[in-house]
C-alpha cells in the first residue's frame, strides 16, 4: 500500500526518525476507528539486512548492497503494509528505481529527508559503537556524493524534511500522503 523512503547523510538520525515514524503509524493502524487496509509497518535497513558499514568503503561492495536492499524491498511490498526503507538512499537514480517499483505495485509513496549538519553527523559517527561506525574517509565520501532529494521531481515527492532540531517528524502529514486523505489518522485531531 505504501512506501516511505528515508534519505539522509550517514549518521544523520535516519534510524531514529524511522523508529519514531513507525511507532506512530502503528498506533494509527491499530486504532479501533481505523478501517482501512493497512495492517503492518515494516522497516528495512542496512542493519536489519545485516549489511555492514564497511561495504560502503568501495563501490565494488556497495553496488550489490543496493541490490540486496532492492530485492528485500520488492519482497516486502504488499497492499496491507507500510514499508519504510531506512538506508542512505543517496543516489537519485536509485530512488527513482524504488519509486518505479512501488508505482508498479500501485503503492503510494513519499520521501523523508532527514537532515543534520555535516559536523553533527561526524560527531554522532565518532561516538557510535564500532560495528555501527563508518570509516571516517567513507563518511566524508558519502557526504560528498550525497544527492539531495527534491520536491520538484516526482520520485522524491511528496517530500518531508525533518531537521535535527525537530522533536517529532510530521507523521500525520505523512499518513495523509500515503493514504491520500482517504482515511484520516485516528485521533489526530484533524
Ligand atoms: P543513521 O541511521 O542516519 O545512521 P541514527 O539514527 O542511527 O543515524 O543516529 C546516529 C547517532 O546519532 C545515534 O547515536 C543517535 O542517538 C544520534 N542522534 C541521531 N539524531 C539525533 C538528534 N537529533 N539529536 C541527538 N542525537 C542524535
Ligand atoms: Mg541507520
Amino acid at each position: 500500500m505504501a512506501l516511505i523512503t528515508i534519505s539522509g547523510y550517514p549518521c544523520s538520525g535516519k534510524t531514529r526518525r524511522t523508529e519514531q515514524i513507525s511507532a506512530i503509524l502503528e498506533q494509527y493502524i491499530k486504532d479501533p476507528t481505523y478501517e482501512g487496509p493497512l495492517r503492518k509497518v515494516i522497516s528495512l535497513s542496512d542493519d536489519t539486512l545485516h549489511l555492514k558499514r564497511a561495504s560502503y568503503d568501495d563501490s565494488g561492495s556497495e553496488k550489490p548492497m543496493r541490490g540486496t536492499l532492492f530485492t528485500a524491498m520488492q519482497r516486502e511490498m504488499a497492499s496491507d503494509t507500510i514499508l519504510i526503507v531506512d538506508s542512505l538512499n543517496y543516489i537519485k537514480g536509485f530512488r527513482y528505481q524504488m519509486y518505479c517499483a512501488a508505482r508498479e505495485m500501485k503503492l503510494r509513496v513519499c520521501t523523508v529527508f532527514v537532515v543534520a549538519t555535516q559536523d553533527l553527523c561526524r560527531l554522532w559517527n565518532k561516538t557510535r559503537k564500532d560495528e555501527l561506525k563508518y570509516n571516517v574517509e567513507t563518511l566524508e565520501n558519502l557526504i560528498f556524493r550525497y544527492e539531495e532529494p527534491s520536491s520538484m521531481v516526482r520520485w522524491d515527492s511528496p517530500l518531508f524534511t525533518v531537521l535535527w532540531t525537530d522533536n517529532i517528524p510530521p507523521v500525520s502529514q505523512i499518513w495523509e500522503a500515503i493514504t491520500k486523505g482517504a482515511v484520516k489518522p485516528p485521533n489526530s485531531g484533524t
